[in-house]
């Protein structure tokens, strides 16, 4: 079994830290909305970790309905790092087993650059579809894709162009109401990182750097992640 903690080294220095600095009063679980959940809060699951019982903790459904609001971590009066623990608890788990579709997804953008994906010029005829609809309301309007020097870099849910296309044009709307400077990238547009939901710290780091990426390329000044 892997250590809940990455490191022999830093296992025994944060282990040491609960050990020593938990007082096991209950104000992170007072405060957490998923308390209870499978029997857990997050004041037992700095018990389980003490005690090492890493795997019990891995295996559980509770790091999952963590909704990683970080209320425990605020209120813990001795500063117990408890969302990295949480989270570091998802990234052990075996991905075969994290849960629903969150790794079929976060594998989906590593091989196409969107969460679903949606194939580079189904988006882009999309986006001009949906635009040219616009703009029978805006006069003028079309979505400005790949646009170096615009001022900001919009990601978008791939939700949205799955399923919700419509949901898209509130965004446009008010840009284009605002006569804002925006670009959409026609790859690695996706906003929703499951890399970090998933505790998959490689992936969320090659997704952000994708996004980074575009950013520069693009030469933007603000990047818009709606999600
Ligand atoms: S609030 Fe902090 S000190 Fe109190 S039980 Fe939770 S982790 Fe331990
Ligand atoms: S971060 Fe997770 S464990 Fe902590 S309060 Fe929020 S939901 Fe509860």
């Amino acid at each position: 079994m892997e250590p809940l903690l990455l490191s022999k080294r830093e296992r025994r220095k944060l282990a040491s830290k609960y050990a020593e600095l938990c007082l096991t009063c209950g104000t992170c679980a007072g405060g957490c909305p998923v308390s209870g959940i499978e029997g857990l809060d997050p004041r037992k699951v700095v018990r389980l970790a003490v005690l090492g019982l890493d795997q019990e903790i891995i295996d559980s459904k509770f790091p999952w309905v963590c909704t990683l609001c970080g209320r425990c971590e605020y209120a813990c009066p001795m500063g117990v790092d408890l969302v990295t623990l949480l989270r570091s608890a998802r990234g052990l788990r075996d991905r075969d087993k994290v849960p629903g579709v969150l790794h079929k997804g976060v594998e989906m953008c590593l091989n196409t650059g969107n969460n679903v994906g949606i194939p580079k010029e189904d988006f882009l005829f999309l986006l001009e579809d949906i635009g040219a609809e616009l703009a029978e309301e805006l006069p003028g309007f079309e979505v400005p894709v790949d646009q170096k020097g615009a001022r900001l870099l919009v990601t978008i849910n791939s939700k949205e162009p799955f399923a919700e296309p419509e949901d898209m044009t509130f965004w446009w709307k008010i840009f284009y109401a605002a006569g804002e400077s925006w670009t959409v990238p026609s790859e690695n547009w996706e906003g929703v990182n499951w890399g970090l939901f998933t505790g998959d710290d490689a992936a969320l780091k090659e997704i952000v750097s994708r996004i980074v990426k575009n950013y520069k390329e693009l030469e933007c000044e603000y990047l818009l992640l709606p999600e």
